[in-house]
């Protein structure tokens, strides 16, 4: 089974926001949440038994926990995820690590913190062990719980190995992407004078900047000020689907140039333009995610620079998700997708995995 690497992944959320038991098998998941949908959530995809099962070896997990926005009519209270200050975010966060630290004890992730680490886990993999633990690399998706940029050593120290500035809307550390469904022309702001020391402190760590969420203004502020690795988690390409979530062509060969990776998303609303009508589960197909895929190939003339972020279950749900996709196994069509358009098998082992693994094996620590 050709194996597969996640870049984005909201696992300790599901588990402390929804009670999402991530060692369960998906459908067991289904069952208890049967009588659960009342409070806006869709049908889980993504467990870390799925994962296993799958040959989904390796994926970078987020802690997340947002202090509220300023205008929280431009991106709603978000449930389990809004606090009302940076430091009770703090708290929140270290509780979704101390979740992955209980997982990796029980044996069930594998937390990667170097890029020996990573060697090891993908090897273990490689070699046919099925029993292997799914291999957990931390991000911190906006850095709302980091209550001075100085701090960032001390989380550094905890195991998380990359961030994001902010999530929708602004953050204390810099002004992020309008909510996918935002109309009128989006807000912009720059980073916060926060931001640029975050940013300084990061360089220090060589710790790679994820530009995924951030508002234009913001992130072509970021790349100037930032001389550190760069990338972009779960980014889809905006010259295809037109909301301001997603990368320009010129930020998407900033990215390309400086060697770093796109994440493309597997959210229908951002792999086309449309309503909830046209952009449920049975009309988008994996031939969108595709086509993300190839546009940023042929503008980095390589296939080289892209890769998967799947973001499932990432606030929305099977329901959000394209038709080949029931549970995260089904990650494995899009192999089949890609030949289909002519890739080669390489290079479709690059945007499945090649990719990812060689971006963090160069830029985790030693
Ligand atoms: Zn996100």
């Amino acid at each position: 089974m050709p194996l597969i690497f996640d870049g984005h992944l909201d696992l300790a959320m599901n588990a402390l926001g929804y009670e999402r038991d991530q060692r369960l098998p998906v459908d067991d998941l289904r069952a208890f949440e049967v009588n659960a949908k009342d409070d806006g959530r869709e049908t889980p995809t993504v467990t870390i038994d799925a994962m296993q099962k799958a040959g989904v070896a390796c994926c970078v997990a987020t802690v997340i926990a947002r202090t509220k926005r300023v205008k929280p009519e431009r991106n709603p209270i978000r449930r389990n995820l809004d606090y009302p200050t940076q430091d009770i975010a703090h708290g929140a966060a270290m509780g979704q690590l101390a979740y992955y630290e209980s997982l990796q004890r029980q044996g069930v992730i594998d937390l990667i913190n170097t890029a020996g680490e990573l060697q090891e886990h993908w090897s273990r993999w490689q070699g046919g062990a099925l029993d292997a633990p799914v291999g957990v690399i931390v991000t911190m998706e906006g850095a709302d719980p980091i209550v001075e940029p100085e701090e960032v050593h001390h989380w550094y120290a905890r195991g998380v190995r990359t961030l994001m500035l902010s999530h929708t809307a602004d953050s204390p550390y810099a002004f992020g992407t309008p909510p996918w469904d935002s109309v009128g022309p989006p807000e912009q702001g720059p980073l916060t004078d926060k931001g640029r020391r975050l940013l300084d402190e990061m360089s220090e760590l060589n710790m790679p900047l994820d530009l995924t969420h951030l508002c234009d203004q913001s992130f072509h502020e970021a790349v100037e000020r930032f001389t550190g690795p760069i990338y972009a988690s779960h980014s889809n390409c905006r010259a295809l689907a037109t909301k301001h979530r997603q990368l320009t062509d010129e930020q998407l060969k900033i990215i390309i140039e400086r060697d770093g990776l796109i994440g493309t998303v597997l959210c229908n609303s951002m792999l086309r333009d449309g309503t909830p009508e046209t952009l449920s589960h049975e009309l988008v197909g994996l031939d969108a995610l595709a086509e993300h895929i190839d546009h940023i190939c042929q503008l980095a003339g390589d296939a080289r620079h892209v890769a998967i972020g799947s973001d499932l279950d990432g606030g929305f749900g099977r329901e959000w998700s394209p038709r080949e996709i029931d549970t995260i196994a089904d990650l494995h069509v899009l192999e089949d997708v890609l030949a289909k358009r002519g890739y080669s098998s390489d290079d479709v082992a690059l945007v499945m995995s090649g990719n990812w693994l060689r971006y963090w094996l160069e830029h985790l620590p030693d």
